[in-house]
């Protein structure tokens, strides 16, 4: 089977495919370009709770192996911090509650519901906002995670290849920058944000895929007790890094943007600053230290997720794409069925 991409969707599937014994090649486009993709950049939160049950226990099923497997968790640099996810008022109840109870079945005792009022540090949360606080989340590298899984694959038979993609034929098989065509029995693109354009490119029908730029900014604060959070009621995102820093962000609209064209937005990152001041009280964030970071992600129009879909009817071409900015947190779970997918 051919997998082209190396981001953590790539590396994921081609580690499961090779673990289950199936001959797999994985090319990577090239190790320069790996620091610009999305798995370079991630923030890497990891946590149980979505307020969509469905996506919860995806989530939670993902983590939950982390929290069971020693070696998967040193190849992660998994970091284990209390998550608190805050929910506007008016977010459906009754379907956050049945995501914590989809979280608990999987990682028991870990998430509770309460009011989020009177929550530190938060300040100014709207009347009758909630809050979700897990006990078992945080963060990994997904870059980290990323290298360990494509070195285990080639320990288990895979083969690298570092020659980028130039095209796709149906037979299928994979035609490479440098003029080689590769048979296989299965191509999957895993490309991430460069799916779309490869697609058109290969004329290959579309199959509704877009990419977004998410951007986050780096600064110094250490607000005490917060651990990773997602606030729903302002937008704002983060988690501690190390050293006194703290990860800041706030999802952006910058839609279609081609991979060679990302770059920060200056207005958003500002909107960070002012974000962080109002809801978190940190008036010198980001300070001399900021750095914004911003990549692309993959989304898929309708139902999100990093997940494998035909690139034809009853075709063997695949995409294993849709990561929707969040597939860190699911790409092992995800990669676990796309597999079975394939070799059934
Ligand atoms: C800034 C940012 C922050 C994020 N934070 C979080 C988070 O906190 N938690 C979370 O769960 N998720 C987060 N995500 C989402 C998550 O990181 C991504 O969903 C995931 O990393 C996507 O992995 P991927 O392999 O699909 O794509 P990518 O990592 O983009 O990998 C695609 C790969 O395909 C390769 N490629 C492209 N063209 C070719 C070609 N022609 N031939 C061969 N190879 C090619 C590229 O070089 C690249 O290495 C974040 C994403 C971003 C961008």
């Amino acid at each position: 089977m051919a997998v082209v991409g190396g981001g953590l969707a790539g590396a994921a599937l081609a580690w499961r495919l090779s673990r289950r014994g199936v001959g797999v090649t994985l090319f990577t486009g090239g190790p320069g370009r790996r620091w610009t993709d999305a798995t370079g950049a991630s923030g890497g939160l990891v946590r149980g709770f979505e307020p969509d049950p469905a996506a919860a226990a995806v989530a939670a099923e993902s983590l939950a192996e982390f929290r069971r497997d020693a070696v998967l968790r040193s190849w992660a640099g998994y970091q284990e911090l209390t998550s608190t996810y805050v929910l506007a008022a008016d977010s459906a109840p009754d379907r956050a509650e049945a995501a914590v109870s989809v979280v608990d079945g999987i990682l028991p005792g870990s998430a509770t519901i309460r009011p989020a009022a009177g929550l530190a540090p938060f300040r100014g949360l709207p009347d009758g906002a909630l809050a979700v606080v897990e006990l078992h989340a945080g963060y990994i590298s997904p870059a980290r995670l990323r290298n360990s899984l494509t070195a285990d694959a080639v320990a288990a038979g895979a083969e690298l290849c570092h020659v980028p993609v130039a095209g796709a034929r149906p037979e299928p098989a994979v035609v490479l920058a440098d003029g080689t065509v590769r048979r296989c029995d299965s191509l999957v693109l895993a490309a991430g944000a460069w799916t779309p354009r490869l697609l058109d490119e290969w004329g290959l029908p579309g199959q509704r895929l877009r990419t977004k730029q998410i951007q986050y900014t780096l600064g110094r604060a250490s607000p005490p007790g917060l651990g990773a959070f997602v606030d729903d009621t302002s937008g704002l995102y983060g988690r501690p890094v190390s050293t006194g820093l703290f990860l800041l962000g706030l999802p952006s609209d910058r839609w279609q943007i081609e991979p060679a064209d990302v770059a920060a937005d200056p207005a958003l990152a500002r909107r960070v600053t002012i974000r962080a001041a109002e809801r978190l009280g940190l008036g010198a964030w980001p300070g001399a230290a900021a750095r914004t970071v911003a990549a692309l992600d993959c989304y898929p129009a309708g139902r999100g997720g990093l997940r494998l879909r035909e690139a034809m009817p009853a075709s063997p071409v695949f995409t294993f794409t849709g990561g929707s900015g969040g597939a860190a947190k699911t790409a092992l779970l995800a990669a676990r069925g796309a597999a079975a997918e394939l070799v059934g």
